[in-house]
């Protein structure tokens, strides 16, 4: 039952504001000891009996590398979503923060754990829809995880959800999104090869001058985002396996997860 997620209000102390989001605002705070994120869920902006039901789902995923979800207050408008706290906030601010400061073996680390996350969203058959550096943040001692897996489906803004919106992640999407609306753990392996590439270029925008319309474009024509200037050439070769047209050619994250560990191991 639904009960078994819902936290009481009166265990929950809000501090400041953090950050704000696609569905409302983001507030640090704490739950009995722990310290919590909370999100509040604007009016009109999720499909609020969709997500109570698909939020049993999402408690019930639980992974070192994934932005935990500790359970929901829906008593009252709006209603809060309550998080594990991340520390150093997300991943794009961070790299782009310290560009030139961070090691070969920090890169690769981040690309690793977040093939962990996805390894074990794959092996639950739980696609993430939106995986991009923007959704992924950066812990106190600087392990990356994956937040927001799933959440889009609940957005209502058909900007943001409709493959010809302006808020849709094209930059992120493999083709097979873009042109059919089909979505599978393939095509967060493309997302999660843009990923990478986000990385290597320490938070730049990909296809920076690009509109989505000439993304599109441009990969229709077989053109691929370059290899960032920090990548090895191996992990380049990852990247460029992630963005095969066909969804069967890519790899699976396990795969993934298996040679970016061998990687790190040399
Ligand atoms: P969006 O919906 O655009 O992906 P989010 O709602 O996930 O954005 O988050 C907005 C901002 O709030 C993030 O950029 C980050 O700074 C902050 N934030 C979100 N979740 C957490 C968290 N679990 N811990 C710390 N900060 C967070």
């Amino acid at each position: 039952s639904s009960e078994k997620w819902e936290l009481d209000l009166e265990e929950l102390v809000l501090g400041e504001e953090v950050g704000s989001g696609q569905f409302g605002l983001v507030w640090q705070g704490y739950w009995r000891d722990l310290k919590v994120a909370v999100k509040t869920v604007r009016d009109c902006a999720m499909s609020e009996e969709d997500f109570k039901e698909e939020a049993q789902i999402m408690m019930k995923l639980s992974h070192s590398k994934l932005v935990q979800l500790y359970g929901i207050c829906t008593q009252r408008s709006p209603i809060y979503l309550v998080f594990e706290f991340m520390e150093n906030g997300c991943l794009t601010d961070f790299l782009r923060g310290r560009k030139g400061t961070l090691s070969q073996e920090m890169l690769l680390g981040m690309c690793l754990d977040v093939s962990e996350a996805m390894a074990y969203l794959e092996s639950s058959n739980f696609i993430h829809r939106d995986l991009a550096a923007r959704n992924c943040l950066v812990s106190e001692d600087y392990v990356v995880k994956v937040s927001d897996f799933g959440m889009t489906r609940f957005v209502l803004d058909d900007q943001y959800t409709s493959s010809h919106g302006s808020k849709f992640p094209v930059k992120w999407s493999a083709p097979e999104v873009i042109r059919y609306c089909r979505f599978s753990s393939k095509s967060d392996v493309w997302s999660f090869g843009v990923f990478m590439w986000e990385v290597y270029s320490e938070g730049r925008l990909p296809y920076e001058n690009r509109t989505n319309g000439e993304v599109v474009e441009a990969l229709t024509a077989g053109m691929r985002l370059l290899k960032p200037r920090l990548s090895p050439q191996t992990v380049y070769q990852l990247m460029e396996w992630c963005w095969k047209e066909k969804p069967e050619d890519r790899p699976s994250f396990a795969l993934l997860l298996h040679e970016l560990a061998c990687l790190s191991e040399t």
